[in-house]
């Protein structure tokens, strides 16, 4: 049996965004910026696409701006909104994406001051956190929508009030942005109501394609240029319109039905009580928090998450962990460590993200999966412990 339990990593192209792609890779080849009929059709279906983009977070068509996908979208507005101002002060995340994350980074190394504020256990950043950190020359507040390793909803809405406060009493310059790329498709959004000016989404994330995603830019907004060329997208995002890709993020935004999600939350939790109910020493992580319906992060204690993961592969379940391994060596999540997990307990943690298409009979092979290996993995860093001499304490 293949079991995908990976899916906030990526999704499977929905068979219905294949098709509407399709003739956008052969017959229907026109560049959206030629004038002549074939490039008509291709603007057309750009412009539908961007209709139906803006419709699933309640914005204006003229507010979507194509590109290649959520790390783009991120750097283009935190850079472009940073750039774009005269504020030399940025406010994010400690548990923020690589791509927000090194983002602010590279401005700092251009004389920014970025402040990156803590989160609770439940991975959730505190709303007055965010308006004590308001400085007379912030420029930017960028604070993701939901996490990508725990599913935590930010509290989006009400940091957006403070700024709207904070804007009405002098501080009018300043640009809300928020990396919403996990949890469009999953969620009702409104870009009204979340008080944002700025928003990132990548197709992959929602039954689209890989390498196309949108920022949406609130009218009146100001972003400096990324990227220099032609004048596509209204001027701030050049380069020759991917047709295919935007068409098949414009029907999987169509296709994205929030109904579905109630069924795959009724299952993640089923999940989760699953997992407590059969292996002991077990955390959900960030379980009192709203979360995403899709994603849930479990600490295995006492195991190396790395030989579960690879002992659930063997066995075709893909689900991932936190970690990002390079050159050999297991760098441990920082999500979870600014939640205050100890090392050991962010190494023990896997995260298993499922989709519209999970089914029941795939958890309950993976449950069983569970229950066998982690047990197993246990009784033998044990024996490791006992055999290196260790004390009980340090052993796994
Ligand atoms: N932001 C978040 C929260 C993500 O989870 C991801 C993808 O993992 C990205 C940004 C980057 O998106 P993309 O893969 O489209 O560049």
């Amino acid at each position: 049996m293949k079991v995908y339990l990976d899916n906030a990593a990526t999704t499977a192209l929905d068979r219905e965004a294949i098709q509407a792609m399709l003739p956008y890779f052969s017959e229907e080849m026109g560049n959206a910026q030629s004038v002549h009929s074939f490039g008509r059709r291709a603007k057309a279906a750009v412009e539908q696409a961007r209709r139906q983009v803006a419709s699933l977070i309640n914005s204006d068509p003229t507010e979507i701006i194509f590109l290649s996908g959520g790390t783009e979208a991120d750097n283009l507005a935190i850079r472009g909104a940073a750039l774009g101002a005269s504020g030399r002060h940025i406010i994010t995340t400690r548990i923020e994406h690589p791509a927000v994350l090194a983002t602010c980074q590279s401005l700092e190394r251009d004389g920014f001051r970025v402040t990156y504020l803590q989160v609770d256990e439940d991975g959730r950043v505190k709303v007055e956190s965010v308006r004590d950190a308001i400085e007379s020359d912030t420029s930017l507040i960028s604070i993701m929508h939901a996490n990508n390793e725990t599913g935590a909803l930010q509290p989006i809405e009400e940091i957006g009030r403070v700024i709207a406060q904070s804007r009405a009493s002098g501080f009018e310059h300043l640009r809300f942005h928020t990396d919403a790329v996990q949890s469009v498709g999953k969620m009702a959004i409104d870009v009204d109501r979340l008080g944002v000016d700025l928003l990132s989404i990548s197709a992959h994330k929602f039954h689209g394609p890989k390498g196309v995603g949108a920022l949406y830019v609130r009218k009146g907004v100001r972003l400096a240029k990324l990227l220099y060329g032609g004048h596509h997208e209204r001027d701030r995002r050049p380069g020759t319109e991917n047709v295919a890709g935007i068409v098949g993020l414009g029907k999987a935004a169509e296709l994205a039905r929030v109904e579905d999600m109630t069924r795959v939350r009724a299952l993640r939790d089923w999940f989760e009580s699953e997992v407590s109910a059969r292996v002991p020493d077990v955390k959900i992580n960030a379980v009192a928090a709203e979360r995403l319906p899709n994603i849930s992060n479990i600490t295995f204690r006492r195991i190396d998450g790395e030989a579960l993961l690879i002992a659930l592969d063997l066995r075709g379940i893909a689900a991932s962990t936190g970690s990002a391994c390079s050159s050999g060596s297991v760098e441990p999540s920082h999500v979870l460590t600014a939640m205050g997990l100890s090392r050991k307990d962010v190494l023990a943690s896997l995260r298993f993200s499922l989709s519209r298409e999970t089914t029941r009979e795939e958890l309950d092979y993976t449950l069983r999966a569970i229950g066998e290996i982690v047990p197993h993995l246990r009784l033998v860093s044990e024996e490791d412990g006992i055999e290196m001499g260790l004390p009980v304490e340090s052993r796994s």
